[in-house]
């Protein structure tokens, strides 16, 4: 294959892997790079670590389900740092040791009067980490933002000092990692790993809790950083006189630099948090429909995005357009439920029933349009609404084998693009097919 060729089916995927799962894609899916495809292998290159661990997390099998469509075969997808993408984002360079959520910056943060405080004292802090307040103290209840603004800071530290050491990481981390040290023999090299840091940046200390070896240890590292006017940064469920069977003299300490409550957002704050993770992923969403989310979701900031979510989940898995209805029904978890338990049984009751023809018809070898078009829709329709394998839908339609299947998705995927007439069927055969379960 020509180069060009290549690099056009490897924008191809791109795009089908955004369509699969909309939900999980991002505007920088654009400084992906095809690094290699061969061999039923296809290597993607990332500007940084933050974004291979998304993708491998959240997005191997849209890109693999992609990938197998496009090409027609099976292949191995996998994500890793390109070298010649990272110049191109300066902070990048240096943030593979820090595991960083890419998501979680201060652009990406709204602010509202239920988190300026917490907010302004962390933009401070990255500006000039160990003047300003020292330990910084955020703490507010779970789905607040805590965990975001925290990495949020360690991605402008970084970017403003490259040479910085900066570690992140949650109190749970910090104690497993002490216990091994234990086991290991190597507290000396615990010690070291994080008294020498510039930053350490420590969520939900609240887990210290009744860890009496852990807080003993955690005093002796916040006081050494300290005493160098390394900066300290921790969050927490509760502000620390609150926390459960916490030391007083640590305590005290995190009471010497500012602590920083944050509340759940206002509804003018909700709406504005909505659209923003709407933009993240690249699509538009009509106030109506922020609104909507926003009088609906109240305490917590991860429920409003699981909102979102369900919301974009069941436009995809019907393929309709996000309408009001559509969110109202969504978040009611009625079409989301059913859209899970879609049988192809289902699909193939829908279909013969509408073009009237028989289920030995569509099993048969008889290729005529009447009959083949129906099974080409419902292989399509199979292939969307349920999990199954294109071998197991060639299965039920009379043993065809995969690349059958896979031309049939491709036909009607096509015929449903570009002729009004085919999305109009398929709308309607989705909606009957939902109405069954
Ligand atoms: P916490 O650590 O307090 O439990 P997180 O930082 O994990 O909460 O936030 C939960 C989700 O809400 C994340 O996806 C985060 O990006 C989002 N979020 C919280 N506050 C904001 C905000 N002000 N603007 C944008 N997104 C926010
Ligand atoms: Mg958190």
């Amino acid at each position: 294959m020509a180069a060009r060729e290549v690099e056009d089916i490897f924008a191809d995927i791109v795009e089908r892997a955004k369509a699969l799962d909309p939900v999980n894609t991002r505007r920088w899916f654009e400084e992906l790079r095809l690094l290699h495809l061969s061999g039923g292998s296809l290597a993607i290159g990332c500007p940084d670590a933050a974004m291979v661990e998304f993708l491998r997390d959240n997005c191997k099998n849209s890109f693999t389900r992609a990938a197998q469509q496009i090409t027609g075969h099976l292949v191995t997808v996998d994500f890793t740092v390109d070298h010649q993408a990272k110049s191109l984002r300066r902070w990048a360079r240096r943030v593979p040791e820090l595991k960083l959520h890419p998501d979680y910056t201060f652009d990406n943060f709204v602010v509202g009067p239920s988190n300026r405080l917490a907010h302004a004292s962390c933009v401070a802090v990255s500006q000039s980490p160990g003047n300003t307040y020292n330990p910084l103290f955020i703490y507010g209840n779970s789905g607040l933002g805590k965990t975001h603004l925290l990495q949020a800071v360690c991605f402008k530290a970084k970017q403003e000092f490259a040479n910085a050491v900066i570690q992140f990481l949650s109190c749970e981390d910090f104690v497993n990692r002490f216990i091994r040290a234990i086991q290991e023999g190597n507290v000396a090299g615990f010690q070291s790993q994080f008294r020498t840091v510039d930053t350490l940046v420590i969520d939900d200390v609240q887990f210290l809790r009744e860890r009496e070896q852990s807080q003993e240890e955690f005093f002796h590292t916040f006081n050494a950083l300290y005493n160098n006017n390394k900066q300290i940064i921790l969050s927490a469920d509760s502000p620390p006189g609150k926390i459960p069977s916490l030391e007083e003299r640590l305590i005290s300490r995190f009471n010497w630099g500012l602590v920083a409550r944050i509340d759940p957002p206002s509804y003018e704050t909700r709406i504005a948090i909505v659209q923003k993770k709407a933009h993240l992923r690249g699509l538009s969403l009509c106030d109506e429909i922020a609104e909507y989310i926003a009088r609906k979701v109240h305490a917590n900031i991860r429920e409003l995005e699981g909102a979102l979510t369900a919301i974009y989940a069941v436009a995809t898995t019907t393929g309709k357009q996000i309408t009001l209805e559509l969110s109202k029904t969504a978040l009611e978890g009625q079409i989301e439920s059913a859209a899970r338990h879609i049988s192809i049984t289902d699909i193939i009751e829908v279909v013969t029933n509408h073009f009237d023809v028989r289920l030995a018809d569509l099993q048969s070898k008889r290729r005529t349009q009447s009959i083949a078009e129906p099974r080409q829709i419902c292989m399509y329709l199979a292939r969307n609404l349920t999990k199954h394998s294109l071998e197991e839908i060639g299965g039920h339609l009379g043993g065809r084998d995969h690349t059958t299947v896979m031309h049939a998705c491709n036909k009607i995927g096509e015929a449903e693009r570009s002729t009004p007439k085919m999305r109009a069927l398929l709308m309607e055969l989705r909606e009957q097919i939902t109405q069954r379960i």
